[in-house]
């Protein structure tokens, strides 16, 4: 199958489940990882670090019929657990149908389980400790941080994530190259670690939220019984990470905004300081392919802010239907790289653009009645029409729908919401206007 051969960049999230894909087609794999085999492990002092899964990557993971290792690492968070700043707690489901939850897992285990898979299905070969760091044309060359230096095949996959090589290879070669658009605001870690008896120190199927209007803090739970914290705050400015500049001042801002956390937080303040800021941002990128020859899956085409946990369940869906494409053009891999760029490319700025909407969603419009009010209305909406209005997280979490047509379908509804007058519903107008605008879902 020499011919065959697809070299992927990238061992992350996405870049061993398209190995694993692409494998059980039949094709020889070679995946370049920067990093070393995270499997070995040298110490145990690496944080939990989770995400959340939900019904896209549930699905893609399913084609790679690797779901059922996956299934068991799995927490259900059934919605949002909203910590006021008074110290109330107000639970707001995601859904009416209680099928509907999105899972929290360690990315270590899950990234851990791609790369065993990958590794397993003999067709793919891993080389950790190659960094790729040029693209060299005259040679056809892949060039890598260790000197070594391979011939480039026909089909090269970008999976390198936010800062991606091939990305940035593909931008030194046409007229549109991508942009980044950096987010005011950073994240930070934390841990809340299991109580003496070992017990979650919260309710642990809940994805917990304290809106603070500007920033917010959320913790999701870990299988060993901790929590994982991530605050987003301001760079700089009055309220930032800027101006937490000692231990003092750290103790001081948990004391006034997230005084029922501060006891349960551990090693604090010390690891405020201990853990790096994270930088957040979103690529917009108009060239998912190059030449026929390259392909960016993943953050490395089109990375976005986390305020809709979709980044990772996004990549695998890009691995989905890349496959779907592939499937559909056998042999054709011009036809397959023009076509997944076309599909793709307005649901990756579509999530984007969601994502973005939702960091103020979560960090301000979760205590807000109206938000409150809009979502009661739209509940009995979709209970009224099923296939044609569904809430937007719910169509965004739960489903396949594609992210554009969902954005689509999201200012519609909006607009509804404001003609309906949500404070006195005119529920006569509501389904005039539904069964005019809205298309029933296929
Ligand atoms: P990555 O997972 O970043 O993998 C890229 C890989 O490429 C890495 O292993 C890297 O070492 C390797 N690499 C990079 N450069 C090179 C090189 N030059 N040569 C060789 N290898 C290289 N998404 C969700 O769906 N749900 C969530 O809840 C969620 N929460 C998030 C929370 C935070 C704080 C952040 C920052 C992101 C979150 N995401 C979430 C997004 C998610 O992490 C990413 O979308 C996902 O990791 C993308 O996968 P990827 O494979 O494209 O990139």
């Amino acid at each position: 199958m020499k011919n065959n051969k697809k070299i992927i960049i990238g061992s992350g999230l996405s870049g061993p489940l398209l190995a694993i894909l692409l494998s059980n087609r039949g094709y020889d794999v070679d995946l370049y990882e920067k990093r070393s085999d995270q499997r070995v492990k040298t110490n145990n002092s690496d944080r939990s670090i989770n995400l959340a899964l939900s019904h896209r990557g549930i699905q893609a993971l399913k084609s790679a019929n690797i779901f059922d290792q996956v299934d068991p690492l799995l927490i259900p968070m059934k919605g949002r657990m909203v910590h006021l700043i008074n110290g109330e707690v107000e639970f707001q489901p995601y859904s009416v149908n209680s099928c509907d939850y999105i899972n929290s897992i360690s990315r270590r285990s899950l990234n851990n389980i791609l790369i065993d898979n990958a590794e397993q299905s003999h067709n793919v070969k891993i080389y950790f400790n190659h960094s790729l760091s040029q693209i060299d044309k005259l040679r056809n060359q892949l060039i890598f941080s260790n000197e070594k230096k391979i011939l480039m095949s026909n089909h090269i996959f970008g999976a390198d994530g936010t800062g991606s090589i091939i990305r940035k290879y593909i931008d030194s070669n046409t007229n549109t190259p991508s942009r980044s658009d950096p987010l005011g605001h950073n994240y930070k870690e934390l841990n809340i670690a299991a109580s003496k008896n070992g017990d979650f120190q919260l309710e642990p199927n809940a994805l917990h939220i304290w809106p603070r209007e500007g920033f917010m803090l959320i913790a999701l739970p870990n299988m060993d019984k901790s929590f994982t914290c991530t605050l987003f705050l301001n760079k700089k400015g009055k309220v930032s990470f800027e101006a937490l500049k000692d231990s003092n001042l750290v103790v001081d801002f948990f004391n006034k905004y997230f005084s029922d956390v501060l006891p349960l937080l551990d090693n604090f303040p010390q690891n405020f300081f201990a853990n790096p800021n994270g930088k957040l941002g979103t690529i917009y990128s108009d060239n998912w392919q190059y030449n026929n020859q390259f392909c960016l899956i993943g953050d490395a085409a089109h990375a976005i802010v986390p305020f809709f946990g979709q980044g990772m369940n996004a990549s695998f869906e890009d691995c989905e239907i890349l496959m779907k494409v592939i499937d559909e053009n056998q042999g054709n891999w011009n036809k397959v790289f023009q076509k997944y760029n076309q599909i793709r490319k307005p649901d990756g700025d579509a999530i984007a653009q969601m994502a973005i909407e939702n960091y103020l969603e979560m960090r301000d419009l979760v205590i807000k009645k109206n938000f409150l009010q809009e979502k009661e209305i739209s509940n009995i909406l979709w209970e009224n029409f099923p296939n044609r209005f569904i809430p937007r997280y719910n169509m965004v979490s739960f489903t396949s729908i594609p992210y554009s047509e969902i954005y689509k379908r999201g200012k519609i509804q909006k607009e509804i919401l404001e003609k309906i007058n949500i404070h006195n519903p005119d529920y006569k107008l509501a389904e005039k206007l539904i069964n005019k605008k809205l298309a029933p879902i296929k």
